[in-house]
């Protein structure tokens, strides 16, 4: 009969108490064996939930102090050689000096983890000598089966998929790194058999992107190996995110078990089981459950899919699991107080994902009958939020529907708008401006906190804005800046902001997911009809404008943005949220407008994020997230100077759909990226107006005129002189005071000398 198991469990804990103590840790508040002992509570408390629920098969080594990449590459003994190490197992302090940089030392590089919003720790391969450091999954094992009876299932990283997310090495160097690394997963694997462990989930979600034929030989000595070296543990080989490329060598791996997402692969995974079976000596690790989404699941549906597939698999060789780890869920909705009932009724964290797999899974074992009260009940919860008033507005459905059955475009093409906006707005060569945000300071944090908590009525907390936009733009004024900017003192994030005040969004109190390291977020929940109810920004623009005879941009997050931060509801597609976030700010865009406002940025950093992990789908991905951008910005007179900003680097080869977007004045971080954007737009054309980055704002260093220099001089080698724009490469939100009034003088003189030089 079937068997229940997850991937991975949350790590941060339902109040985050995971967060707090590695914080703790940090802050030097928590000695390293009180940190340690805290850990292991957390830990252990995870584990007793899961055994509790009654899951069969508990992951254990998911949990980590940081990361889990990084957790491999130490076991590896892999650290980047900036740092001083001499072997044997990788200290505290070395192991977060890694992740966050050292007073000598700059950390390692973070990177997202496919297409998620977790970031793990890039490991650097470079002169490394890896030897086995410690057996972290051995131990996890140990401790769940001593102090808890559990019978763990290690969970470890896939040597392929570590090698494909490292760096540090040539491509023509991958063999002999593997050569390196298979004695090492070797030993690890010989000693879980040797102390009886029964499965092995190891993790190769690689093999969800194109993998080259090169790497399917090496997946195939990979695995055989590990047959040969450990014929008795029983490895379940698990992919996520995604249906399988290759489906029939992966299945043909001489391991125990396949895993495979039967959610986010969903065609693709049940297409190729339909076409080409399963083989009758495996066990399939069926991921029916989201891992990723926080709904609750329709199990008549997942009943149905599971019947489906034990038509091919039978039910003794079948493992229900969730589609991936629920680490990018939250813990539980148990705790929330704040929702409307139809939409909490409707929702499934981590905890309640358990049970949801449990329930399956019982089905399977004893009948359909057995939970036919809980089917009742699941199938009247969704019923509830899909007759919600939130979710069914005719008037929002049938205006974005109109107007996205047109192909939005401004009145003239950007050459001759281009003309219109060069005489209306009469700006020096090489026009000065910053992202957006100035520096949130504690005052600025305590104020919003003030008026939160209700002590500061909306009057004071107004006057207080207002104040702080004074003293900023006369400052950049006085800098000698050219397209000012309110400063968004009024947001504590680009997202929450907007979605506090359209209608369709609602925010959990404790729904926080793990970012990267201790960071986490807590996104909004898109769960209705995305509606505009009013202005959100004029009047704070329209105040900064009033102060100053430059003109002062409008700062808005952009439709894309807002949608791949956030959860989103999954009745209606992607493209369809993403049109109708568009309609709302269009109204927010066009309300700008009328206020007397003729530059508005329209901020879209996380396109890139949305981006499918399948070439073959990415195409029509960034056909409607273009689309949606300009939906919302393409109703404004030619004179109205349309803005966007794109943060992170490996534009390369998104520069099409980029020029598509068809926004007047597009700013781009390059500084991080060591010019090469700069030399990727030596190999396309861009020609709209373009605001390259010339100084890193992650930094607290004061960049010197002469660097600022260098980079726009690299730039203009490449770019139009009459399109080009100096500024920051981000907001300044997150930067002091001085270094920031410093950085932007020096931005100012070096655009000074480029002026005088052309
Ligand atoms: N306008 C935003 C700011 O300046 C942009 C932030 C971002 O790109 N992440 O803060
Ligand atoms: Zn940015």
């Amino acid at each position: 009969m079937a068997k229940s198991s997850v991937l991975g469990y949350p790590r941060i804990g339902a109040e985050r108490e995971w967060k707090k103590a590695l914080e703790a840790f940090w802050a030097g508040k928590l000695d390293q064996s009180e940190f340690h002992e805290q850990l292991k509570e957390i830990r252990l408390n995870h584990l007793r939930k899961q055994m509790d629920k009654g899951i069969d098969l508990i992951p254990v080594n998911d949990f980590s102090y940081y990361d889990h990449v990084l957790d491999t590459a130490t076991m590896f003994g892999i650290v980047p050689k900036r740092f001083s190490y001499e072997g044997g197992v990788v200290p505290l302090s070395l192991y977060y000096g890694i992740a966050r940089g050292t007073k000598d030392a700059t950390a390692s590089e973070m990177t997202k983890w496919f297409n998620t919003n977790y970031h793990y720790i890039v490991p650097e391969l470079d002169g490394a000598e890896p030897a086995i450091t410690e057996n972290k999954p051995l131990n996890a094992y140990r401790e769940a089966k001593e102090l808890l009876g559990i019978e763990g299932k290690p969970v470890i990283l896939g040597p392929l998929s570590f090698l494909k997310l490292s760096k540090g090495y040539a491509a023509t160097e991958t063999d002999s790194w593997l050569e390196r690394l298979l004695p090492l997963y070797v030993q690890i694997l010989r000693e879980l058999a040797h102390e009886g462990v029964q499965w092995v989930q190891i993790d190769e979600p690689i093999l969800v992107t194109k993998v080259s034929a090169e790497d399917v030989r090496r997946l195939k000595s990979i695995y055989d190996s590990f047959a040969s070296a450990v014929p008795e543990l029983n490895i379940m080989l698990q992919t996520y995110f995604e249906s399988v490329e290759n489906y029939s060598d992966i299945v043909a791996l001489p391991v125990k078990g396949i895993g495979l997402d039967f959610v986010h692969g969903l065609s693709g995974n049940l297409s190729a089981v339909r076409q080409s079976g399963f083989p009758a000596d495996k066990v399939l690790g069926a991921g029916v459950i989201d891992g990723r989404g926080i709904w609750k699941a329709s199990l008549q549906e997942k009943l149905a899919l599971l019947k489906e597939l034990t038509g091919i698999v039978s039910s003794d060789r079948l493992i229900i699991q969730s589609s991936c780890s629920l680490l990018h869920v939250p813990v539980t909705v148990q705790n929330e107080k704040k929702l409307l009932p139809e939409l909490k009724g409707a929702l499934a964290f981590a905890d309640e994902k358990l049970d949801e797999i449990v329930l399956l899974t019982k089905a399977d074992v004893s009948g359909e009958t057995s939970i036919a009260v809980e089917l009742v009940q699941y199938e009247s919860d969704l019923q509830a939020l899909k007759q919600s008033g939130e979710r069914n507005r005719n008037d929002i459905q049938q205006s974005v529907a109109a107007i996205s059955a047109q192909y939005p475009a401004r009145h003239l093409p950007f050459t001759e708008r281009h003309l219109v906006q060069r005489d209306k707005w009469q700006l020096p060569l090489f026009p000065t401006t910053t992202i957006g945000s100035f520096p949130q300071s504690a005052e600025v944090r305590k104020a919003r906190q003030l008026w939160r908590k209700g002590e500061w009525s909306n009057e004071r907390y107004a006057k207080f804005i207002e104040e702080q936009i004074d003293i900023w733009v006369k400052l950049q004024e006085e800098i000698g800046l050219d397209v000012l900017v309110h400063g968004e003192f009024e947001r504590t994030d680009m997202v929450e902001f907007f979605g506090e005040k359209l209608a369709g969004f609602a925010f959990t109190q404790f729904g926080w997911v793990q970012s990267y390291g201790s960071r986490c977020v807590k996104p909004p929940i898109i769960f209705g009809d995305v509606a505009f109810e009013e202005a959100m920004t004029v009047e704070e623009t329209k105040y900064a404008q009033s102060k100053t005879e430059r003109p002062v941009k409008g700062m808005l997050t952009g439709p894309i943005t807002i949608m791949n931060w956030s959860f989103v509801r999954e009745d209606i597609t992607r493209e369809q949220i993403a049109y109708q976030l568009a309609y709302a700010l269009r109204q927010e865009v066009e309300a700008l407008e009328k206020a007397g406002i003729g530059m508005i940025q329209v901020d879209e950093p996380a396109v890139r994020e949305g981006l499918p992990l399948k070439e073959q789908d990415q195409a029509n991905y960034l056909q409607w997230a273009v689309k949606a951008f300009r939906m919302t910005t393409s109703t404004v007179q030619d004179t109205t100077q349309i803005h966007t900003h794109m943060c992170y680097c490996e534009f390369h080869d998104m520069i099409d759909s980029i020029e598509a977007m068809d926004a007047d004045v597009i700013s781009i971080e390059t500084s991080r990226s060591h010019g090469e954007l700069i030399h990727s737009f030596e190999l396309n054309t861009y020609e709209l107006g373009i605001g390259l980055g010339v100084y890193d704002i992650h930094s607290p260093r004061v960049p010197r005129v002469e660097e600022m220099s260098s980079m726009i001089d690299r730039a203009l080698r490449v770019l139009d002189p009459q399109l080009f724009w100096i500024n920051p490469d981000c907001g300044l939100k997150t930067r002091g005071f001085e270094e920031t009034v410093d950085s932007l003088r020096n931005m100012v003189e070096a655009t000074r000398i480029a002026r005088e030089k052309h």
